[in-house]
């Protein structure tokens, strides 16, 4: 390839990234991804770099799994391309959503796909009130979410989600779309125990239907635990009065499980670690490992059988495209014979859970937990009081993040939360290789944030 200077230019010319502040990114200069395996990735220069990300949340079986790419060969030669709208089907998405309907709990027997988590989303937020309407009760249309939560960057999606900097841009959210608060104990639990702020913030669900009316209120959307706010992981008491609620008011539970999907808590779907029984399922990242775009919401028996009369008008291009699929397959067959879950519940995820631990008797780490491979640091100036930083632009998540990447390990920070979310093959020495550059981010960043006199709570 080109030299990293020329790349660079053209990066910074040419190509848009999403999320980034192209002034600041080209100041510093992109780093050049160009290959990777395992749990590693190379950049131009040929410095590898360990990935605590998993990507975005998706590589769930690694990188460099050539069956996949075999996969994706063998069946662009024979059918690169279907549809199945209208009268016709194709062989890999049969497959894939008899697949996904014996993998999903309960009776979510059905799939209807897209080509991303966002897609997907789309599709629920279109699907939960055709459902309503089918079932003569057209007015039931509010969808009511929760702050700081992501489901997607569309129009609907991004009304979905709860980020205040998205929802800033653009007028959003969307009318018909309402957000209560998210269950972090840590952050903004005061002086409640957990348990008291669980069943408190699950309750301003109830609050928020019997305000509206709950003849109104057609659904209620959430990841099982929060990734990209902050991997939020509820107090025990959460789940169960949320799932009480949806019960009593007859409102539609959509878990969204683009990121606790596919064995990133230990379970197949994080619904089932806090045995939750949504009517929908959002699904996308794990089902492919991210080598194929691919997403699709999961739909249990009665929403599927009162949409099956009359046409819904709703469909992408490449809903369960054949190459996306295939792969996807190929990926759940790794998953599964590979014992990917057993290794993430008997090896990784107990040795995540000592080590990352261990990151909490940092001067600027107020709580290190986790939840299968799904972890985060709340950083704090204060262990005391729990307090937050002040928010001016390179603080605490902003600067430990830049030191995570020079020490060549990708976290990512959401505020003053770093998160980790590896793929699901790490090894326990990679773990310790983890936390051990996480650890020294941590202890450069506390020298810069001294330094630099930001070492400041929030008024
Ligand atoms: N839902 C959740 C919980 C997500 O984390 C994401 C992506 N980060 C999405 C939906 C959107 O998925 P996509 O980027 O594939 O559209």
């Amino acid at each position: 390839h080109m030299p990293t200077a020329e790349l660079r230019a053209l990066d910074a010319a040419h190509h848009m990234h999403p999320f980034t502040d192209a002034a600041a990114l080209e100041k510093k200069g992109a780093r050049v991804i160009t290959r990777a395996d395992g749990v590693r990735l190379w950049d131009s220069e040929g410095t590898e770099i360990l990935d605590g990300m998993a990507g975005l949340w998706c590589v769930n079986i690694g990188y460099g799994r050539t069956e996949l790419a075999d996969a994706a060969a063998r069946q662009m030669r024979e059918l690169p391309y279907y549809n199945t709208f209208f009268q016709t089907t194709h062989v890999p998405a049969i497959a894939l959503a008899a697949r996904i309907a014996e993998l999903a709990p309960g009776d979510l027997n059905h799939v209807f796909f897209a080509g991303s988590g966002s897609e997907a989303n789309d599709t629920n937020l279109r699907m939960v009130r055709h459902y309503w309407a089918v079932k003569g009760k057209p007015e039931k249309t509010v969808f009511i979410s929760r702050k700081n939560a992501y489901h997607g960057s569309s129009m609907g999606s991004a009304s979905l989600g709860g980020m205040q900097a998205m929802h800033s841009q653009g007028g959003l959210p969307l009318p018909g779309i309402v957000h209560i608060d998210q269950p972090y104990w840590y952050g903004e639990g005061g002086d409640m125990t957990p348990a008291e702020f669980g069943l408190a913030r699950a309750r301003q669900l109830e609050e928020k239907i019997l305000e509206l009316g709950e003849d109104r209120v057609a659904a209620f959307i959430a990841e099982p635990i929060q990734g990209a706010g902050g991997v939020i992981i509820p107090p025990e008491t959460y789940w169960p009065e949320i799932q009480r609620i949806c019960d009593k008011y007859e409102i539609l539970l959509v878990a969204d499980e683009v990121i606790c999907g596919f064995g990133r808590t230990g379970h197949w779907f994080g619904s089932q670690h806090f045995g939750i029984r949504p009517h929908i399922m959002t699904i996308a990242k794990g089902l492919s490992s991210g080598y194929q775009p691919i997403g699709g919401s999961v739909v249990c028996d009665e929403v599927a059988e009162t949409l099956s009369h009359g046409e819904f008008y709703h469909g992408y291009t490449y809903s369960g495209h054949p190459v996306a699929a295939a792969v996807a397959l190929e990926n759940l067959r790794i998953l599964e014979e590979e014992d990917i879950l057993g290794h993430v519940n008997r090896v990784a995820a107990p040795h995540l859970a000592e080590a990352w631990a261990s990151l909490a008797d940092h001067p600027l780490v107020g709580e290190a937990v986790s939840v299968g491979l799904l972890g985060a640091v709340a950083l704090t100036p204060d262990k005391a009081t729990r307090a937050k930083f002040a928010a001016e632009p390179g603080t605490a998540g902003f600067v430990t993040r830049e030191r995570c990447f020079a020490n060549n390990l990708v976290m990512r920070h959401v505020g003053d939360r770093m998160v980790i979310s590896p793929p699901l093959i790490i090894t326990p020495g990679d773990i310790d290789l983890l936390v051990a550059r996480a650890r020294t981010a941590l202890d450069e960043a506390h020298a810069i944030l001294r330094t630099d006199g930001l070492l400041r709570a929030a008024a």
